[in-house]
């Protein structure tokens, strides 16, 4: 699919799940689009919801050739199916990116290639649930920590569709990073801890332990700009088998989970907003547009984990 049909790839798929998405002023990017389902995207028919909804990737990549080296991030909303403004910042966040809006953009540059996957528990989006149609939660049935659990973890780990179908996408795409998008309270949360992964049986070396301080260090540094927020990890919150640490530990993959502060999209500004959010403020009654915070955010993080990625110094990560 050419670029100039790249917001029709966005609509699309908006359009199937009826959220609106804009796509005006559409640019020429060096870039091409798809929208594809993990089914088709893995040639694995099963790779679906419990009732076979499909899980649909929104997909921007380079024209230049694609190779093993290129850094492919996926973003992703939805795991928790009412959690509905979480899946409206990640196809806001295509169709910004889609128009070439976005910060997101200048990681274009660097021949990146982006997955946007807004609905990762269509099940649960179709019927307003946290978990999805078999009652389980799918945040907590991931392969690292499965089984810590306040919630129904399921009765294995990867014992459902969906998180299957993300496996097998991963198995596909290998990502250099990845983020979870959730709400609603002021929280990043970051991989756990070595110490609690290895005394769990998960073999760890030093060069992935260095990897995790760096990381950590990364979303400890920029998120001094979201106000009032606290980094965690899903160990210290009596949530194992979470997306993020299986990304992590498991794949290789420089992931965390952005929770977003509130369902409101906006807010009253703080000191650490940027001039170019502040800028919106009086349009918006006094408020700034989280969204716009949260999108400065993914960005910084995301080049600061293509750079880790690419430093010589750094251990590779497992299937790269
Ligand atoms: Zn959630």
């Amino acid at each position: 699919m050419s670029l100039k049909l790249l917001s029709s790839a966005v609509i699309s798929i908006a359009a199937i799940y009826s959220a609106p998405v804009r796509a005006d002023n559409v640019v020429n990017l060096n870039t091409t689009a798809s929208t594809q389902s993990i089914a088709q995207l893995t040639g694995d028919p099963s790779a679906r919801s419990t009732s076979g909804r499909d899980l649909q990737v929104i997909s921007f990549e380079p024209k230049a050739a694609l190779n093993k080296n290129t850094p492919r991030l996926l973003i992703q909303g939805g795991l928790h199916g009412n959690e509905g403004e979480a899946s409206k910042f990640v196809l806001w966040l295509a169709g910004r990116f889609a128009r070439g809006e976005s910060p997101l953009n200048q990681l274009s540059n660097q021949n990146v290639a982006f997955d946007f996957l807004p609905y990762a528990n269509p099940d649960g989006h179709s019927n307003g649930t946290r978990s999805n149609i078999r009652g389980v939660n799918l945040n907590r049935n991931f392969g690292i920590l499965w089984g810590i659990s306040r919630e129904n973890p399921g009765a294995e780990k990867f014992s459902e569709a969906e998180t299957q179908a993300i496996r097998r996408l991963f198995a596909k795409r290998h990502y250099t990073a990845a983020i979870d998008v959730h709400g609603y309270v002021n929280w990043v949360v970051g991989p756990s801890a070595p110490e609690v992964i290895k005394a769990h049986g998960t073999k760890i070396d030093s060069t992935k332990v260095n990897a995790y301080r760096r990381w950590m260090n990364v979303l400890t540094t920029q998120a001094a700009a979201l106000p009032g927020y606290k980094v965690k990890n899903g160990a210290d919150l009596g949530d194992g088998g979470a997306f993020e640490d299986w990304a992590f530990w498991s794949q290789g993959t420089y992931a965390y989970c952005l929770e977003l502060e509130s369902a409101k999209r906006f807010a009253y500004a703080s000191n650490e907003d940027s001039p170019k959010q502040t800028g919106s403020i009086a349009a918006n009654g006094g408020q700034v547009d989280l969204f716009l915070r949260y999108e400065l955010f993914v960005y910084r993080t995301l080049a600061k984990a293509i750079d880790l990625a690419k430093d010589p110094s750094m251990p590779t990560l497992a299937g790269k």
